[in-house]
């Protein structure tokens, strides 16, 4: 039986998302990878009890994560039974659709028939009556976005979610995004896009912009960049790693002798500030508060240790970020 630490939020910095009343932890865990039946049940429960202990409350999930798709969602399922129940509103649990989920013109994208479908399916999985963020996974260009947003309306109006978000989205998407959500009268909560030292596309488009303008928050998600902005690939690949496993998302390809070159001049960077190459990776997503929450994974609750602990070191010289840049070559 679990009981979560009595000290849960001693450390854990909240910041508010966007203009709206919820705060989320500015570390929050995904379950795209490392909770499928593929990974011992035992490292999986004991990922979820220690990010709660270190006052992670936010769990992100989507339809499709696993592999294979679906099982995250179960797997989130069923620890609520067995360790989470008691504490479901101490907890923010996000689920998302677009991608592909089932076969067929209903299992992708964002139709409404799509959307609610896939909800229904993800809260069966989960064994909850509502989540707490429903999302638009991706811009579907062929949806009228007025049906998209409908659809993530519907689902706050059916108390299936407390709040809507996007992903993916572009600045200009999630304009048009809050616009009509806001016709509709229920807020856009969050946008939810990749953000790294090595990938800047939300500065770099405007979206950051746009999301200050309009009082939505942020979630970056792969601020590790899948694990390859950590101490993991310094010497080699190891066996355990994403990079040597079989998913379609990270191979060992990536892991050129240019990006362990980089990598080491950031690793460098991060020893002088006292820093894991990882927390380096999180502070420099979070300065400056701009964004809401990184989103990490992680294989080991070893590994959630270290991130939470950036936390505790947000700021940055300005040499340091100079130091950044020219390490990226940006
Ligand atoms: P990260 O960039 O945080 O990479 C996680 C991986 O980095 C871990 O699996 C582990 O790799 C390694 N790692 C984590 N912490 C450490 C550490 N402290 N030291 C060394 N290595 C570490 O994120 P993900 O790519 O996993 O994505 C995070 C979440 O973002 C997802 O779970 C999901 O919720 C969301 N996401 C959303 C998407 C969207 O389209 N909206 C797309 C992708 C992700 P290893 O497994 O090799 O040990």
């Amino acid at each position: 039986m679990y009981t979560a630490h009595p000290d849960r939020y001693a450390d854990m910095p909240y910041r508010r998302t966007g203009r709206s009343g919820l705060k989320l932890p500015a570390l929050s865990l995904g379950l795209w990878h490392n909770f499928g039946p593929d990974r011992p049940a035992e490292t999986q429960r004991a990922i979820l009890r220690r990010a709660f202990d270190l006052g992670i409350t936010h769990f992100d999930l989507a339809n499709n994560y696993g592999p294979p798709p679906g099982s995250a969602e179960s797997a989130l399922g069923e620890a609520l039974k067995s360790d989470f129940g008691r504490y479901r509103d101490e907890l923010v649990i996000s689920t998302k659709a677009g991608y592909l989920m089932w076969p067929g013109p209903y299992g992708e994208w964002g139709s409404r028939k799509s959307l609610l479908s896939s909800l229904d399916q993800s809260l069966g999985r989960m064994g909850l009556e509502y989540v707490d963020i429903f999302y638009s996974h991706r811009f579907d260009p062929e949806t009228p976005l007025e049906e998209t947003m409908g659809a993530l309306h519907s689902a706050v109006q059916q108390g299936k979610a407390l709040y809507v978000g996007v992903s993916n989205y572009s600045a200009e998407q999630t304009r048009e995004a809050a616009r009509v959500l806001g016709e509709l009268g229920t807020p856009l909560l969050i946008n939810q896009p990749r953000y790294s030292m090595l990938d800047r596309r939300p500065e770099d488009g405007g979206l950051m912009d746009a999301l200050d303008e309009l009082g939505v928050g942020s979630i970056a998600y792969s601020p590790l960049e899948q694990g390859l902005l950590t101490a993991r690939y310094l010497d080699g690949i190891p066996e355990d790693s994403r990079a040597a496993s079989d998913s379609p998302f990270l191979n060992s390809d990536a892991v050129t002798k240019e990006l362990v070159g980089r990598l080491r001049t950031l690793n460098d960077i991060a020893a002088a500030r006292g820093q894991s190459l990882a927390q380096l990776a999180l502070s420099w997503v979070l300065r400056g508060g701009r964004l809401t929450s990184a989103l990490v994974g992680a294989s080991s609750p070893r590994q959630l240790e270290d991130s939470v602990a950036a936390t505790h070191n947000l700021d940055f010289t300005k040499e340091e970020l100079t130091r950044i840049d020219a390490a990226v070559k940006r």
